[in-house]
């Protein structure tokens, strides 16, 4: 189908104007806004080709260094030996490196071997060996300097592989099931679907100008593992009254400071009107997000608002032109993990090899490493999970032995900890100007302390480090969230530590993680405070209760 049309303004007026468009606040109400009517964020490629790499940084517009470098996944990285006390105060500039992160991203986390290789030899040769898996299924490398952007494009894009729309205020990289087509138990294969949106909508200047992010996933996994639940827009696989396979439309998930859960919309999508949705979907955004104030920019405010009855309403009268059916909603998820760690078989006899690197941390060398493993034992295909771990699918029966053994001598471990498995850390301090306090390396000797003092867990436990209250690794979902601040230690010093947030989840019990009042814990005794909640979980817990329960 055609592009959405943009509505008549004549609906949903508010008594006041938060700059929806579609109600007449064209003006930009403040400088985000007015730097993307100035210029449209794609335009930037072109002087990043042809003037920035060739000039150097000191060349960069500030309003394209600041601004237009995200909608092709571009953000300088934080200046180095900057506390994070200083966060709130320095003015942009002096936080600015002259150096970028540069995110490569990975629809529905789907690589092959080529595309591996030619991110590990990007970070091997621009990036100083970097590369991290990110909670979304992309790869972010850092160091990236200006000059290297051109050939680093060129080298990704001959293997289909893009950073266009990675960051901004675009629609993000598409979440997808990594076992998508091979799971025996997936509701539907939603791949072409991912591909269909990909091809239309992503670095088309219809969809290139939105209040803020745009986050989706597409998917028919049973485990439920892209989280639909906290995205802004989901397509979960269902089975409707008559058999027919489709999907159950969810918006307005989102985290950060004000988190909320998405919404379902009641309505039956199939297939083939996936992407028509998800473009009246963006549609509505574009045209009535709120884009006064960055804060209140998400659609979950719009959702909010409204509610789900009048936002479909909306859609299907001014977007779509037509109704959607009712649908059910979807089943549960089975319980446990969602993460496809671990060796299971796939539908046609072979299996797929789950493997935990460390808070989502590998290297150029790494990522070539699994390439050649995957490619020793027979596998062509290599997945990214929004658990920051990977999957690698096909494997034959009879080279599941070998692999696992490979796997697990490059540090890859297939039979993680619980703490491996399920602890992730979002960029922090290292790189991120955002930050108050560092969170990988945190979160990395935490798992190994408490692999040493509790060899013998093994529930499901989920810990997300985050270096601030934006919750890119997800605080209020965790069974223990960390929401990054400074404290104030024994000896009355100030030094990075974590508000904390119990019992939250997704899933079977979807729950914001209460923020439990005054427990703060500084990085240093992290290890002890996690040791007190898992001994006092165990020996409190009844017969088959889980943590966030
Ligand atoms: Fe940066 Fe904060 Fe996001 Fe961590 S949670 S990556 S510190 S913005």
């Amino acid at each position: 189908m055609s592009t959405p049309a943009r509505p008549a303004n004549r609906h949903h007026k508010r008594p006041r104007g938060e700059g929806q468009w579609a109600l007449g606040y064209r003006e930009p109400l403040n400088k985000n806004e007015e730097n993307k009517k100035n210029d449209d964020g794609l335009n930037v490629r072109q002087r990043i080709i042809d003037v920035y790499s060739k000039r150097g940084f000191d060349s960069i517009d500030p309003a394209d260094l600041r601004g237009r470098f995200r909608w092709y996944g571009l953000y300088t990285q934080r200046k180095p030996g900057i506390d994070g006390g200083k966060t709130a105060i320095l003015e942009p500039e002096e936080l600015d490196d002259r150096y970028f992160m540069l995110r490569v991203r990975i629809d529905g986390g789907q690589l092959d071997l080529e595309q591996l290789r030619v991110i590990a030899d990007i970070s091997n040769e621009y990036a100083r060996g970097t590369a991290d898996i990110t909670d979304r299924q992309n790869i972010q490398l850092h160091w990236i300097e200006v000059e290297s952007v051109p050939d680093i494009w060129e080298r990704l894009e001959a293997v289909g592989l893009s950073t266009m729309e990675a960051c901004g205020d675009t629609p993000r990289v598409i979440l997808g099931c990594p076992l998508a087509g091979i799971d025996a138990d997936e509701t539907i294969d939603g791949t072409q679907q991912i591909h269909d949106i990909n091809e239309r909508y992503i670095g088309q200047k219809e969809f290139s100008n939105l209040p803020r992010k745009f986050k989706s996933a597409i998917s028919g996994c049973t485990a439920h593992c892209t989280v639909h639940e906290i995205n802004d827009i989901a397509f979960v696989g269902v089975v409707n009254e008559q058999g027919e396979q489709g999907f159950d439309v969810w918006v307005g998930g989102g985290l950060s400071t004000n988190p909320m859960f998405a919404k379902r919309l009641g309505a039956f999508v199939r297939p083939e009107q996936v992407h028509e949705v998800w473009a009246g979907i963006c549609g509505i955004f574009r045209d009535y997000g709120y884009r006064r104030l960055r804060h209140r920019a998400r659609i979950k405010f719009l959702v909010n608002d409204w509610g789900a009855e009048k936002f479909r309403q909306v859609l299907e009268s001014d977007y779509l032109g037509y109704a959607l059916a009712d649908g059910p909603a979807p089943a549960l998820p089975r319980g446990g993990r969602r993460d496809h760690v671990g060796v299971h078989p796939q539908k046609d006899g072979n299996f797929y090899v789950g493997f935990a690197p460390k808070v989502g941390r590998v290297d150029g060398d790494k990522l070539h490493r699994i390439a050649d493993i995957a490619e020793r034992h027979g596998a062509t295909r290599v997945r990214t999970t929004v658990e920051q771990k990977m999957v690698i699918l096909d494997v034959a029966p009879d080279q599941v032995d070998s692999i696992v053994k490979e796997l697990e001598a490059a540090d890859l471990q297939v039979n993680p900890s619980t703490f491996r498995r399920q602890t992730m850390a979002c960029t922090g301090i290292e790189f991120c100007k955002l930050a108050i306090v560092e969170t990988k390396a945190t979160a990395s000797d935490l798992i190994d302390e408490l692999e040493r003092r509790l060899p013998d867990f093994t529930e499901p436990l989920t810990i997300n480090v985050n270096g601030c209250p934006n919750s890119c690794a997800r605080i209020q979902v965790a069974d223990i969230g960390l929401k990054g601040q400074l404290v104030v230690n024994d000896q009355g010093e100030q030094v990075e530590g974590f508000q904390v947030h119990l019992g939250g989840s997704i899933g079977l019990n979807p729950n914001f993680g209460r923020k439990v009042r005054g427990l703060k814990a500084t990085a240093e005794e992290l290890p002890d405070y996690v040791e007190r909640v898992v001994r006092n979980f165990e020996k409190q817990k009844n017969e088959g209760e889980t943590f966030s329960e």
